[in-house]
This record gives structure tokens, sequence and C-alpha cells, in this order.
């Protein structure tokens, strides 16, 4: 049956394209901003265990973490790859925001956000910031707040040095070369930190970004959360 509502979406639909941000296909009124084809097609890791997984193990040994939770693969070549594309540098920010919700609310239903009590994003260098014109970590955080009414910190931690890129780097290199590349710069009166990042590659960044937290407020928990994980 043909509602009032349905002939509505049909007509924004008409008037107003929306298409999708990895393919560029033509959404249809039930989409958002991805097709469901690519919502599908995305390499998901299907984490269920926060404690003990992939992720959170990348941290032992080197920083206590409570929880750890990454969405999908970040694989070349993939649909994974294209959404952080475009959500980097292709300026589509709302990308992040629309996929920190989806996140949010499918771990909602789950205890992962349990004793939470507040989000902060992964920092940009500011020279980073300006060039790109936002952190897509941040994006990210705001639709997890968005959805779990968690208090979102955004200028708690600053990021000192502008850490040359790292994709050249081995694992060692890249830890010795994020030491003390984060500094908490306003007082964040919470006791379990989300930290939240886009790509999760060796761990070497958030783990410089937890310590500089623990080296201000040691008994703080921290948990983890990205988009991808390489
Ligand atoms: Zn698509």
């Amino acid at each position: 049956m043909i509602t009032l509502q349905t002939l509505y979406h049909d007509l924004c639909n008409l008037l107003n394209p929306r298409f999708c941000g990895i393919c560029d296909s033509r959404l249809n009124p039930s989409e958002q901003k991805l097709c469901a084809k690519c919502l599908m097609r995305l390499p998901y890791l299907f984490i269920e265990n926060y404690y003990d997984n992939d992720v959170s193990r990348l941290f032992w040994g080197r920083v206590p973490v409570e929880r750890a939770y990454s969405h999908f693969r970040y694989l070349h070549d993939s649909e994974a790859h294209r959404f952080m594309v475009m959500l980097k540098y292709k300026h589509r920010p709302d990308l992040g925001v629309w996929m920190g919700g989806v996140v949010a609310r499918e771990l909602l239903s789950q205890d992962f956000f349990d004793g939470i009590d507040c989000i902060i994003p992964v920092p940009l260098h500011w020279r980073r910031y300006l060039t790109r014109g936002y952190n897509q970590s941040t994006q990210i955080a705001r639709g997890i707040a968005k959805v779990t009414g968690l208090p979102l910190l955004k200028r708690h931690v600053r990021r000192i040095r502008n850490n040359e890129t790292q994709t050249h780097k081995t694992s060692s290199e890249r830890f010795q070369n994020v030491e003390n590349l984060f500094r908490v710069r306003r007082k964040i009166p919470y006791s379990h930190v989300l930290l939240v990042d886009d790509v999760l590659t060796t761990g070497a960044t958030l783990t410089s970004c937890a310590q500089a937290i623990l080296d201000k407020y040691p008994t703080m928990c921290i948990s983890i959360l990205t988009l991808a994980k390489a």
C-alpha cells in the first residue's frame, strides 16, 4: 500500500537524489549513506569478546586496556579502504558521524559501553587539522556520542608533535616514533575513557595517547574503539 510517507520519501528522492559514499550508485529511500551492497561487502570483524581479541592483544604488555573493538578489517582495494579514503581525503566527515552511530547502536545492545563515562577522539596535530578541515576520529566519536549520550571531550588531549607518516616504518620504529606524542591539557573528571580512532595499525598511536592519559591519571580505565583494523 502506498502511504503518504512513502510518497513523500519518493518525492524527496526524486528532487534530491542521494548517492552511496563508496560506489556512488543512487541510494533508495531506505538506504542512508551507503547502499546495501557496499554495506554488506564491508569486511566485518564480528568481535564478540571485547577483552581478548586481535585488537586488545595489540596492547598487551604496553598499556592496560579494558575493552577493545574494531568494526571492520582495513583490506586494501576493499569497500573498507574506499570508505576510509572518502572519510579522510574526500571531505566526507558525515560518513564518520553516520558510521560511528551505526557501530554504537550495534554495541549498545551488548555490554561494551557499560561503565564508560566519556569519549576522547585521538587528536590530529593542528597542522593536519588545518589542511583536512576536520578530525575524522572526532566525527566517528560524534556519532557514538549521539547514540550513547556520553560526553565527548574534544579538546582535553592535544597532539604535540606532527609525526611523519608511519607507513614505511616497522612496528618497533612506530612505537619509538610516537613516544610523548600527546599531552593532556584539560582536567578529565571521569574514570573510564573510550578512545576513538579511525584505523588501528600497530596500536602505536593509541598506546601513546592512552599513556599520556595514564601519566596524568594512573587509575583511569581505558577502552578502545576504531572503525577499522589493518
Ligand atoms: Zn555502494
